[in-house]
């Protein structure tokens, strides 16, 4: 029996209770069903169920498991959508949602700052099947208000971009593509759950990868696409059930105890970032810091109006360009050097030379990925060693 949320139970509350599903046992924390499918118990109740599924029925975990079901139920009820589907990883969140509502012909507009893979698979993937695809700098509201026609199916946009940390005035583009009766796709990763306002401004759907914070501790791949009841189950299910990028139950488990503890860690990260950020701006070594919650931030009046707090990644430019960059990573004495975000430890990483690699150098500088830009993930760890360890490698450089 799955645990409905109470009306009006808060965010922290929902967090730890919502969507708990419990076997006969009636166990406190909950059990991971790792089972690829279910018993009948007779041929009538088999086909019976492959006609219609009732609510606590299940068929095949490639269509839905009660682990992946709770994991299911708890983030949508944090997030305040209808309904949810868990994926593979955050790409099969992003690739499932956009395949299942597009078809030869559709119009797309996107904002051009996205993470590698979101690009790829919108101008690379889409364009294959005959979806025509433009991108706008998505901080310039004429630019979308020119690009977006009545021929517009679907608007995407990170909400706030990897890695340069542009805010995207949700509610206007959403009023741009409502009114030409296109729906608003919006990939959520860097506001977090924690701090998402996202349906309440606009957005139709809401993607995350939950490989970052929601697990929050570098251990499972996951991704989670909410929306209406009718668009999860009757455009993403069909589409994702037959093509295969099902959430896994161990996975799903992970995660569902990492939505236990995510307003904590998020709240505990996002505050060390804030202090993190206001300790490095101005340094000597460095060209720019950029974070949504310093008020030089050109999108710093969005991001307040818009997300409950400032996110917890912050990005620095090293006036020295890629040497000094590098020589400050290898410095580092606490900060891993890796390319996950949203964990509990802090991870230094590169864009230029990791993540966005595979762009063109014009590419590159138009996003602001400049040789010396390192993006800063900030974890759990006591803030005071992470200012230390980031100066002395700064004073290293
Ligand atoms: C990491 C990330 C993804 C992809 O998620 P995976 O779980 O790695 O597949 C998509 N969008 C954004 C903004 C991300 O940061």
């Amino acid at each position: 029996m799955a645990n409905a949320p109470e009306d009006g139970w808060r965010p922290r509350t929902l967090s730890v209770h919502a969507g708990a599903r419990r076997s006969q046992y009636a166990e406190v924390a909950e059990p991971i069903w790792l089972t690829q499918g279910f018993v009948y118990p007779s041929a009538e109740a088999a086909e019976a169920r492959f006609l219609k599924a009732g609510a606590d029925e299940f068929i095949y975990a490639r269509y839905g498991n009660p682990t992946v079901a709770a994991f299911e139920s708890r983030i949508a009820a944090l997030e305040g959508c209808d309904d949810a589907f868990a994926t593979a990883s955050g790409m099969a969140a992003v690739s499932g949602a956009l395949m299942a509502m597009l078809r030869a012909g559709d119009h797309v507009v996107a904002a051009r700052a996205l993470f590698g893979s979101c690009l790829y698979v919108l101008e690379e993937v889409l364009t294959r099947f005959g979806v025509r695809v433009d991108f706008v700098d998505g901080t310039d509201l004429d630019a979308w208000r020119a690009a977006i026609t009545p021929q517009t199916s679907v608007v995407f946009l990170e909400s706030v971009s990897n890695p340069t940390l542009e805010v995207i005035d949700l509610p206007a583009v959403a009023a741009l593509a409502h009114e030409a009766g296109a729906r608003v796709v919006v990939d959520n990763v860097f506001a977090t759950p924690v701090f998402s306002r996202a349906v309440a401004l606009g957005a139709d759907v809401v993607i995350y990868s939950a490989t970052k914070h929601i697990d929050g501790q570098g251990r499972c791949l996951g991704g989670v696409i909410m929306g209406s009841r009718e668009y999860i189950r009757g455009t993403v299910e069909p589409y994702m059930k037959h093509t295969g990028g099902a959430m896994s139950p161990f996975n799903a488990w992970v995660l569902l105890n990492g939505l236990t503890t995510l307003d904590l860690r998020v709240r505990a990260q996002a505050e060390s970032a804030q202090a993190l950020a206001e300790a490095l701006q101005g340094h000597p070594k460095l060209g720019q810091v950029i974070f949504p919650g310093l008020a030089d931030h050109p999108q710093h009046a969005i991001a307040k109006a818009q997300m409950g707090g400032p996110g917890t990644v912050l990005a620095i430019d090293l006036a020295g360009g890629k040497e000094a960059a590098f020589r400050f990573m290898n410095a580092l004495r606490v900060v891993l050097i890796s390319n996950n975000l949203g964990d509990a430890r802090s991870i230094a990483t590169h864009p230029a030379t990791t993540t966005h690699q595979r762009l063109p150098d014009d590419q590159k500088a138009a996003l602001g990925i400049t040789p010396g830009l390192i993006r800063l993930s900030v974890g759990l760890e006591d803030v005071a060693d992470l200012r230390d360890d980031l100066m002395a490698a700064l004073a290293a450089v």
